[in-house]
């Protein structure tokens, strides 16, 4: 049966719903189809500026007669893509059906890199169902494996209790995807112990409660977790002591080694259902390996016979300022797509929360605007990198060049620091300020957002800059 829209949006996830929603807002009387391969669809709600380009938010998951209810434009199919004959402006999916669009939002996200595919001692996280797999598998573990430095690493060692967790990472600092050296030294002290031993004010919790939703289909494609997705979850080992942690730095896995082998090489006395030969020679063996070390954008499928469908070498689909893809009429958005524009000097892509909702809801105003013959500016979000966190119960806000992206040695990191309370990094160039780390309640979002943004010469105050007794709002007030 053949269908029509004129905007028809690939994935439920944050990109595609926030893309959906800025249609219907957008083009009130235009059809839209959003066909999702996950049974349930990701809404953003309580959205809260922190700044002017700060964005704090919750994330629902909800059912998709939601979206239609609240915007009677958009029909949602549960379904999943097949085919793109982007010659003829037409999708087909699993079950049969083909839709023709005159506009397509590709928002299908990415899915886990895994060290091995299809090892039964080797997990990833990434949607529901991995979640619910990876719960049953903890609560048999003595020793896990944790393999990778981004978000999903940093929130699995202090989020896991009663076991004994060997983190392996390519880098010489935690948590390496998101902060410096300095700011790992401060969350280190959070690493060892029980987390359920701080007080209320310490346990923060982050924006999204995650639950295990019924509905919920085993081996759908599923949109990504984010937030808090284990707030409601017992992640306990057998163990009855808290945990204990020990990095191995600088390291990435060699091999994969079965039992037999793995325990003569290691010389353990305990036998480990599996084992990591590391890259530094150390043999380690675990119950569990969780291999969090990033996503592989879902664009293959779009590739397959639309050889003029350029991707960029980490696989994600190329798109314009616009957001729009090589393929006429096609557009990208969120962890499936790659930023392809000349970028402004303190934005980076990330593949991210606030970024998919950022592009899916720009790609929508792009889409809106070539359909209209209108022209279009891009959005001023994309003038400079924000994102807003909690890493080991701290409110993590990282801002423009935070880690000195791309400055090499010319520049200057002005610190400070009070262990337990606050860590605050500013990346300073030139007298200007280049990028923040702010880890803790510091108030200081809006002030680092502003100098970075107005490039003002900073030069005068030098270190006063991060003195509490020097309030330079006050000053440029
Ligand atoms: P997704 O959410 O992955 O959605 C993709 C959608 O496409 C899904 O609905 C899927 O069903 C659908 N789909 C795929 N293929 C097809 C097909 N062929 N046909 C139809 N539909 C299809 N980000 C943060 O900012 N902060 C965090 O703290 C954070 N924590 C995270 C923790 C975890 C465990 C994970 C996995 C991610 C986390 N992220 C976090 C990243 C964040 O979740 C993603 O960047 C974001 O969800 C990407 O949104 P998206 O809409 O692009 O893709």
């Amino acid at each position: 049966m053949e269908h029509s829209a004129t905007y028809v949006i690939v994935g439920g996830g944050i990109a595609g719903v926030s893309c959906a929603e800025g249609l219907s807002f957008l083009h009130p009387d235009k059809t839209i189809i959003l066909i999702t391969a996950s049974p349930l669809i990701k809404a953003v709600k309580n959205v809260v500026p922190l700044s002017k380009h700060l964005v704090q938010f919750d994330v629902e998951e909800c059912a998709p007669e939601k979206l239609s209810e609240k915007h009677s434009s958009v029909t949602v199919w549960h379904d999943t893509v097949a085919e793109l004959d982007s010659k003829n402006h037409l999708l087909h999916t699993t079950s049969g059906k083909t839709v023709s669009y005159k506009k397509l939002c590709i928002c299908t996200g990415g899915r886990a890199k895994l060290i091995a595919e299809n090892h039964p001692h080797v997990v990833s996280i990434r949607d529901t169902q991995s979640v619910k797999d990876f719960q049953s598998c903890v609560k048999n573990a003595r020793r896990i494996v944790i393999v990778g430095n981004g978000g999903i690493a940093t929130e699995l060692s202090y989020e896991l209790e009663g076991i004994e967790i060997i983190w392996v990472v390519k880098d010489e600092h935690i948590t390496a995807a998101f902060v410096d050296p300095g700011a790992a030294e401060f969350f280190k002290a959070k690493l060892e112990g029980s987390k359920e031993t701080e007080g209320p004010s310490q346990r923060i919790c982050k924006r999204m409660r995650f639950t295990e939703a019924e509905k919920a289909k085993a081996n759908a494609a599923g949109a990504a977790l984010g937030p808090d997705w284990h707030a409601n979850l017992n992640l306990r080992g057998l163990l009855a002591a808290s945990k204990t942690v020990s990095v191995k730095y600088g390291c990435e896995v060699k091999e994969i080694l079965n039992a037999d082998e793995g325990k003569a090489r290691s010389g353990d006395t305990d036998t480990w259902p599996v084992y990591l030969l590391l890259t530094n020679g150390d043999t380690v063996g675990c119950d569990l390996v969780v291999s969090a070390t990033g996503v592989i954008p879902n664009s293959a499928l779009f590739a397959r016979g639309n050889d003029d469908l350029n991707l960029a070498p980490d696989g994600g689909i190329t798109v314009d300022e616009f957001m729009q893809s090589s393929l006429p009429d096609v557009y990208a958005a969120g962890d499936v797509c790659a930023a392809g524009w000349p970028l402004a000097k303190h934005w980076f892509q990330m593949r991210l929360w606030t970024q998919a909702r950022q592009m899916g809801m720009y790609a929508a105003k792009c889409m809106v605007a070539s359909l209209r013959n209108e022209p279009i500016l891009q959005d001023f979000c994309f003038e400079m990198f924000t994102h807003v966190t909690k890493f080991f119960g701290y409110k993590v806000v990282l801002l423009g060049l935070h880690n000195a992206q791309g400055l090499g040695s010319n520049c200057e990191l002005l610190l400070r620091a009070t262990m337990g309370v606050e860590y605050i990094k500013c990346v300073m160039q030139d007298g200007k300020m280049q990028g923040a780390v702010l880890i803790g309640e510091t108030d200081l979002e809006e002030m680092c957002e502003n100098l970075i943004l107005d490039q003002l010469d900073l030069s005068d105050f030098g270190e006063a800059l991060l003195d509490p007794n020097v309030d330079v709002e006050d000053y440029f007030d």
